[in-house]
């Protein structure tokens, strides 16, 4: 199917699903069931094609050079990142190009830190922790978007604190008002959990946190490939998505911040591409997003990450999210009925994207992977990177099914069926 520009409400997976050359894939003499595209999504040809045809027919240095390669070069890489931009209803200089989520995350936390150490323009100081300072992130976290805020609290002495999560995977936000204070500088969340699948509510934690005057920094890795997103409209300080998880290339992402604060951040990684002057002992900086540009960009992969979100934005993210929506009700209600599972945020009457992750009583993560995989079906096993979110629910370990705009009721239904097999197999 060609992806029209329409914005139409219903999408045809069965149509879409010709444009991903790997869907017909078998894996053990079974049509292959792919439900691990949280972890990562599989690409369509428009997306493959764009990095071909670039590195193929313009491919050079960017934003150097007087040839014509280099100009033509440097003008897709540009569009591309218009393109993403215009996706999460932001400006082109909103957008820094970064290899993936947590290189976002890593750059927030690290220019925090050097805002601290007293790096930037005069403007940087509003970034600077003092000892006893708080930054709060949830129990539901990934592994992402608490390591880099753990490193910045142990080089700054600032304190971190953690909204709780209730038993049915939604966020505390009684708790939350009191969790955000006073001290609070950061806060740090995840737009939808890769565990929970639940929309977290975006509007609340951020009023809540502009009450204090925190930085709110959002990880819409998540919600980007599966929601409509104005990122601006939500009102978050910075934002950070992952492009391998949004029909995209590995190897590249996007950071979005509000201009105020991209224009004050001190950068991370320093060197090439990003300075206006040189000397020996001291230089000077581009304006963003290339200050936080240092060094060669993953061109053609953020020309494959603007064929993506075209693609994306042709099937239309209303359409993708309400598909979405009804496999993963679909897939919560079949879960319910199976014997021995326990949903991991089965709370009711949430808005969630099509993604499932569950225990099966008796039976390890990894044997129900395995057994799934013996039939051609393909989900994630493990803690997901989100060690303390499976310890507060007293485990190590669990499965996760998530869905695409790719995906049909069939594959919903053939994990399930096979899903009803694995207590009966291992008895
Ligand atoms: N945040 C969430 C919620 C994720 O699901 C992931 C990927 O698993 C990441 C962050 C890390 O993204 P990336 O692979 O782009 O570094």
């Amino acid at each position: 199917m060609t992806p029209s520009t329409e914005i139409p409400t219903t999408l045809d997976a069965r149509a879409l699903r010709e444009d991903f050359p790997i869907l017909r894939r078998q894996v053990d003499g079974h049509p292959l069931v792919y439900l691990d595209s949280a972890a990562t999504s599989q690409k369509p040809r428009a997306v493959i094609e764009a990095e071909v045809d670039f590195l193929t027919n313009a491919n050079a240095a960017v934003h150097r050079g007087a040839h014509t390669l280099a100009a033509e070069a440097t003008e897709l890489f540009e569009d591309a990142r218009a393109t993403v931009a215009g996706f999460v209803g932001a400006d082109a200089e909103q957008i820094v190009w970064t290899s993936g989520a947590t290189a976002g995350l890593n750059l927030v936390a690290y220019a925090i830190g050097n805002a601290t150490l007293g790096r930037g323009a005069p403007a940087s100081a509003r970034f600077a922790l003092r000892p006893g300072d708080e930054i709060v992130l949830t129990e539901i976290e990934h592994h992402a978007n608490l390591v880099p805020w753990q490193e910045l609290a142990a080089r700054t002495g600032a304190v971190l604190r953690h909204i709780p999560v209730h038993d049915d995977g939604r966020l505390d936000l009684d708790a939350a008002a009191s969790v955000i204070g006073e001290r609070t500088r950061i806060v740090a969340f995840t737009h939808v959990s890769n565990v929970l699948g639940i929309v977290n509510p975006v509007a609340e934690l951020v009023a809540l946190a502009r009450r204090v005057g925190a930085v709110t920094v959002l990880d819409a890795c998540q919600s980007a490939p599966h929601l409509a997103l104005d990122l601006p409209d939500l009102g978050v300080d910075l934002a950070v998505f992952s492009g391998h998880k949004m029909l995209g290339p590995y190897g590249i992402g996007g950071l979005y911040g509000r201009a105020e604060i991209l224009e004050a951040l001190p950068p991370f990684l320093t060197g090439g591409s990003m300075i206006t002057r040189v000397g020996l002992d001291s230089s000077e900086y581009l304006p963003p997003p290339q200050r936080f540009e240092a060094g060669t960009q993953p061109v053609s992969q953020a020309i494959g990450l603007a064929a993506a979100v075209r693609y994306l934005g042709g099937v239309g993210m209303g359409a993708v999210h309400a598909h979405e929506r009804a496999l993963g009700a679909r897939l919560l209600d079949g879960l319910r009925g199976i014997d021995g599972v326990r949903i991991l945020g089965d709370a009711p009457g949430v808005e969630r994207v099509g993604l499932a992750a569950f225990d099966v009583d008796g039976v390890h993560a990894h044997d129900v992977g395995q057994f799934l995989d013996s039939r051609g079906i393909a989900v994630r096993v493990g803690h997901h990177c989100a060690a303390p979110l499976h310890a507060r629910f007293g485990l190590t370990a669990s499965v996760r099914a998530s869905a695409a705009l790719y995906n049909t009721e069939d594959d919903v239904d053939v994990f399930l069926d096979a899903l009803a097999d694995v207590r009966p197999f291992f008895g």
